[in-house]
């Protein structure tokens, strides 16, 4: 049985779960949901979000300010004063699960930073390795915060699957860390994102003539602005 099986997915309420543009894009066509709905940008001046992995955007409305592009946490249902992705389903606590089970609402959509969780590539890039997860997610040690409620094993995953998207996740990620490089040269207002990030994402996908297959042209993603 999986570890997050009966959970009360403390992991979904401790941590502020980055997201790229390929999660956004992926997120508002599945679940037909706009950027505005699930989408926030939350400073992170110590860099204890993005942790050196996940980029940082800068936007003309807070100038001089690093944020990092996470989902949005909502108020928890059943446990007050606390917050957990807006995409977690909750259940009521009871007396078999005094924490409450709960649910990913969207996971066969949801962000890379989820679906890899917690696992990483080995240096190799051929290996996944499972890491050790800490006993709770945030410094308050509250019942809620908690984690894994045992350690995981390589039987608990599928090898295939999770080596597959640890390579996405990491492309993903470069990616996004390039479209942060060109955005930061020139930040517009935090509300010109979304289309900046639609615009670029659209042209992820081309068409090409046999006579620029033949000349081997490079096909680069065209980094301009959204109009
Ligand atoms: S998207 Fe799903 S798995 Fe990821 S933090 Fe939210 S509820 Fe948890
Ligand atoms: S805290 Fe661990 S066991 Fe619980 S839902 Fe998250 S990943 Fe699964």
């Amino acid at each position: 049985m999986s570890p997050c099986q009966n959970c009360h997915a403390g992991c979904c309420r401790s941590f502020a779960v980055s997201v790229s543009g390929a999660d956004i894009i992926r997120i508002e066509r599945d679940l037909k949901l706009d950027f505005w709905d699930f989408v926030c940008r939350w400073e992170d001046r110590e860099g204890l979000i993005t942790r050196g992995q996940a980029p940082q955007f800068f936007f003309e409305d807070e100038p001089g300010v690093p944020f990092a592009i996470c989902l949005m946490h909502h108020q928890s249902t059943y446990v007050p004063s606390t917050t957990k992705c807006r995409f977690l389903m909750e259940g009521a606590p009871d007396r078999d699960f005094p924490l409450g089970e709960a649910r990913c609402g969207i996971y066969d959509s949801r962000p890379s930073a989820c679906k890899i969780f917690p696992t990483r590539l080995s240096s190799s890039g051929q290996i996944a390795e499972i890491y050790d997860v800490p006993s709770h997610g945030r410094s308050e040690l509250l019942p809620i915060y908690e984690l894994c409620p045992r350690p995981w094993t390589p039987a608990d995953l599928d090898p295939v699957q999770t080596v597959d998207d640890l390579i996405v996740a990491r492309f993903e990620q470069v990616f996004f860390l390039q479209l942060a490089k060109v955005w930061n040269k020139d930040p517009q207002s935090w509300l010109a994102f979304p289309d900046f990030i639609r615009f670029v994402y659209e042209k992820r996908l081309i068409r090409k003539t046999a006579e620029e297959m033949e000349a081997e042209i490079p096909a680069t993603i065209p980094f301009i602005r959204a109009a």
